[in-house]
């Protein structure tokens, strides 16, 4: 008998059957009582029956349809992908966590005081005077932080109508300055994958509500002009935002604060293992300097002399979110900077830097950029969509593909510190493997993947998130 893995296609060998068809059984049921309208109700039900150890196997086996850090090595560059440590989910599961968000702050001074002490903890790591933890993605914090510049520009009687974004930025950041009504003015990068200064005299002015940039960069390239760029932006009139998206970097070393930035978003997904929201529950706080306080969204957590409170700042832009954000994510950022302390912190940005240059020292493919910090950026001499789909075949998660543009068939590589030497091995011997293959094996890729190829954009567009559309399908 061969073994494949699961997978949930019509395929008689490898087709993973649903629990009730496996074994059912169909049951009465009464639902007279239930105040339904009749064509609502049934008389009868078929549920699965199947023993506790099939059910365990049953949903084991999906769970190796897909593919997470707790598989393998998972480098996509710019996403960090870092493994969390359970004790953060233990310390979210204790009861004394468990409190309704509509119960009055006397009655919660132990829930107050740790969004509190996260605030101050994210402050003082970022080197911001004010954090608001809310906003419930990485670029929910973006979207909240160029609205809280927008208010602090009108407070001042002052229009600005353009946010300027480098070519080589997230794309969250484009939709961010639009989403918040700003006309979006592309930075183009210098040759040397940098912001270049003489551009950016050029591109700001009268006009320019704030340049958002990310550092080290998506090439994993420090800003070293960061003080000269402060300083231009804000001749201007401008503000600096810092995509916070990087910061597993420096953690520890630089602070954004210091190097001028106003206002910035901690992506506590990347930098503080905390789960990454995928439409779900994450979090995305944002910190601001003092001038621009009085704009973040309410609540914050305050501290007074009777204990913690919930306040609004003076001119808030309003909620952004339900109640303090997401609180069980906020807990796992608190719980993992708590156990890391300052230390542990510049520890992880050193193994995080160390980590990507031993990668980068490892494998066949050029990387043009350097010196790169916690993630680079390699040229693949195929269509790095095909590298990335074979190297699925030796059991890593590909890196990100195709971006930064600045890098010919990109492969953008993040190890984070999490991985062991070991694990660096495994994943350069992956794309090693794959360099030294002909372009028909690459093409054909994966192979050993419960999934093969997928028609990504009609995903994108067209999703069937339920197993009812093979029926349909079928139908
Ligand atoms: C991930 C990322 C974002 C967006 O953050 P999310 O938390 O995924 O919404 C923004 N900028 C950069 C550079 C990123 O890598």
């Amino acid at each position: 008998m061969k073994f494949e893995q699961a997978r949930w296609i019509t395929d008689e060998d490898r087709y993973e059957p649903l629990l009730a068809e496996k074994r059912s059984k169909t049951v009465s049921v009464d639902a007279d009582d239930a105040g339904l309208p009749d064509e609502l109700t049934r008389d009868e039900l078929t549920l699965p029956s199947v023993s506790e150890p099939e059910l365990a196997r049953h949903y084991t086996r999906l769970s190796e349809m897909t593919y997470g850090i707790e598989n393998g090595p998972f480098p996509l560059g710019s996403c960090t992908m870092k493994y969390n440590p359970s004790f953060t989910e233990d310390v979210a599961a204790l009861a004394a966590g468990q409190v309704h968000p509509d119960r009055p702050a006397e009655s919660i001074q132990g829930t107050l005081g740790v969004l509190y002490g996260l605030q101050e903890y994210l402050g003082r790591i970022g080197g911001m005077d004010a954090v608001t933890l809310q906003p419930p993605a990485g670029a929910a914090g973006e979207f909240a932080g160029i609205l809280v510049a927008k208010a602090y520009h009108e407070a001042n009687g002052d229009d600005r109508t353009e946010v300027v974004v480098p070519d080589s930025a997230h794309g969250t950041n484009f939709a961010t300055g639009a989403l918040a009504g700003f006309d979006v003015v592309t930075l183009p990068s210098g040759s040397d994958g940098r912001v270049d200064c003489e551009a950016l005299e050029n591109a700001v002015g009268d006009d320019t509500a704030a340049l958002m940039l990310t550092n080290p960069n998506t090439l994993g390239l420090f800003e070293r002009d960061i003080t000269e760029i402060a300083d231009i932006v804000h001749d201007a009139g401008g503000l600096l935002y810092y995509d916070g998206a990087n910061l597993n970097a420096l953690l520890g070393r630089v602070r954004p604060g210091d190097m001028g930035f106003d206002v910035m978003h901690y992506n506590v997904h990347k930098t503080f293992a905390t789960p990454h929201g995928g439409g779900g529950p994450g979090a995305g706080p944002v910190g601001v300097v003092d001038d621009l306080a009085e704009f973040l969204p309410e609540p914050r957590v305050g501290k007074t002399d009777e204990g913690y409170e919930l306040f609004a700042p003076e001119s808030s832009i309003g909620k952004v979110h339900g109640y303090h954000g997401n609180w069980l994510v906020l807990v796992k950022a608190y719980a993992y900077i708590a156990r890391l302390g300052d230390a542990g912190l510049t520890d992880a940005s050193a193994k995080a830097v160390l980590n990507a240059n031993y990668l980068a020292s490892q494998i066949e493919y050029d990387v043009p950029f350097a010196p790169f910090h916690h993630e680079f950026v390699a040229s693949a001499d195929a269509d790095a969509a095909d590298v990335a789909k074979r190297m699925l075949d030796f059991g890593v998660h590909p890196p990100t593909t195709k971006w930064p543009e600045a890098v010919e068939e990109a492969l953008m590589a993040e190890p984070t510190e999490i991985e062991t030497k070991r694990s660096l091995d495994q994943l350069a011997e992956a794309f090693n493997a794959v360099a030294n293959e002909s372009e028909a094996t690459i093409e054909d890729a994966p192979n050993r993947t419960a999934v093969q190829r997928i028609d990504q954009a009609t995903a994108a567009r067209n999703p069937r998130l339920s197993w009812q559309a093979l029926e349909f399908d079928a139908e």
